[in-house]
Formats: C-alpha cells, structure tokens, sequence
C-alpha cells in the first residue's frame, strides 16, 4: 500500500472514531437531559438531584446486590448513564435484613441514615417507591378472587391490606380488593413482579411521582398531633373592606343567562 493511500486510510479511521465517540457522548447528554423521572434507586438513595451529582456511578451497589437487582443505566436506556436502578416486574429488590447495597456506597449517594432505626440497618424503612394499583385492571376489583400481590409482600398486612365489599352484582359473594398504604410501603416491587395480570396491575412509582402533598394549610381536626401546628396560630387580620355579597349572590348575577 502507497503512504498516500495509507495516509488517507488512517485520516478516515480517526475521522470515523471521532464521528462515533461524539455520537457517544452527544446519546450521553440526549439521554441526560431526557431522562425519565419514572426512575427507581437502590434503597437508601438521597433525593434525586442530590443522588445525581453524589453518585460517582462505581458499580459497587450493583456487585453488591446477591439477587442482580440493580443494573447500571447503559445508553439506550433513557436513564442517567451509569447510575444504579432496578425494574421490579424484571428482579425487584428481595428487601435483605443486612442491605449489603448500602454501606459499600463511597459517596454516601446510598445512605445508611435513610434506612437505619435507633443506629441499626433498618430495610422496612426504605422509599424506594410506592405501589400503585390500576383498578380497571386488577381483576380483584372485578370480582375475582386474587391476593398474588399481598401474599408476595414482604409487610404483609401493613403495606397492603386486603377491603371487603360486597359484591352487588352476584348478590353472594365479596370483593377482595387490595388496598396500598403509601407509609408503609417501600417500593421494594415484589408486589409487581407476583401480579398475575398480563401488564402488571400494581406498579412502582417514585414517591415524588405517585404521592400527591396536601401542603400545610389543612388541619386535622381529629389529628392531636396534627392540630398543634395551629396552636400558636394568630388570628389573620385585613384592612381592606370585604365584600358584603354572599356566593349565592354570585350565582344570581347568572340569572339572566340563564333565563335565556
Ligand atoms: S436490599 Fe438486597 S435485594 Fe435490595 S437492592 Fe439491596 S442488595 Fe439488592
Ligand atoms: S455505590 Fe454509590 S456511588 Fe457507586 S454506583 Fe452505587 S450509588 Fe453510585
Ligand atoms: S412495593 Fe408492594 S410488595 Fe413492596 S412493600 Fe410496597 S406493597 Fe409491599
């Protein structure tokens, strides 16, 4: 081969491995920027912004975890790249007494402060998530008999409980519904894994995403604990001269157009 040929040869194959190295790195940042918030980290993760600019993306939770829950996001997967997650309806987290995915953490992006009690390692704590259920597609709340998921919880009866109600439609039998409660559940998906339905029926969220917040201007009224934060609440006063209409008055300036 000439040096010429050689030469122009070489040049295409760095041009060629350029070309594909910034495709990399541009899918990289495509896949930052767009990354889905439908996103569940190993137990113990700090909040999400936190945890991305914690997480030095090592791996050593995922070699950590004995049932390969938890994978590192690769290109194409339309989560920050090289940060830890785990799909329940693929391997959900076994919940290990001992969270050995943890303590190995060198950043602390996985805290053993979120999932500890009284100092003690305490996996019954963790939000990973929460569980959702899908009514229109549990064929419990269509009447027939299921409890897949409930059995398959590892805080049976706390985390779901299973409702009665009669089923009015036979006239003789119940509905079995299960029912999530979102402060004692982790989002460990062991319920979504054992859904029986074609799509799982019940399904992990991130607890940012699934829970609605009531904000503070609601009290309890039958919540002692929750009516002390109104004990020392002083009285608001406005110096600007109300209304004297009452909201039926309201209604009545419709009256016109309604007569029409
Ligand atoms: S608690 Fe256990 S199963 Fe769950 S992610 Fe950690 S190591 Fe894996
Ligand atoms: S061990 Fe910590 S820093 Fe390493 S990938 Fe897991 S979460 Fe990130
Ligand atoms: S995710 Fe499902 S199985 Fe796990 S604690 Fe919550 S309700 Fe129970």
């Amino acid at each position: 081969m000439n040096s010429n040929r050689r030469e122009f040869l070489l040049k295409s194959a760095r041009t060629a491995g350029l070309v594909f190295l910034g495709g990399l790195i541009w899918s990289a940042y495509v896949d930052e920027v767009t990354a889905s918030k439908l996103i569940l980290r190993p137990p113990g993760a700090l909040n999400e912004k936190d945890f991305l600019s914690t997480c030095i993306k090592c791996g050593l939770c995922v070699e950590a975890c004995p049932f390969y829950t938890l994978k590192l996001a690769k290109p194409g997967d339309n989560k920050p790249l090289g940060t830890p997650f785990f799909t329940p309806r693929e391997v959900p987290c076994y919940m290990c007494t001992d969270i050995p995915c943890v303590p190995v953490c060198p950043t602390d992006a996985l805290d053993e402060k979120l999932v500890s009690t009284n100092g003690e390692l305490d996996i019954n704590i963790a939000q990973m998530g929460v569980a959702v259920i899908d009514s229109q597609s549990c064929i419990a709340f269509w009447g027939i008999q299921c409890d897949a998921c409930y059995r398959a919880c590892p805080i049976l009866g706390q985390a779901i409980t299973i409702e009665y109600e009669k089923n009015d439609r036979t006239g003789k039998h119940s509905f079995m519904k299960p029912v999530v409660h979102a402060d004692a559940c982790t989002g460990c998906g062991l319920c979504e894994r054992a859904c029986v339905t074609e799509k799982a029926a019940i399904f992990v969220l991130p607890r940012e995403v699934a829970l609605g917040r009531a904000g503070d201007y609601y009290v309890k009224g039958w919540d002692k604990e929750d009516q002390k934060r109104v004990k020392n609440a002083k009285e608001i006063k406005t110096t600007t001269e109300l209304s004297k209409d009452t909201a039926i008055d309201s209604l009545n300036d419709m009256k016109g157009l309604l007569d029409d």
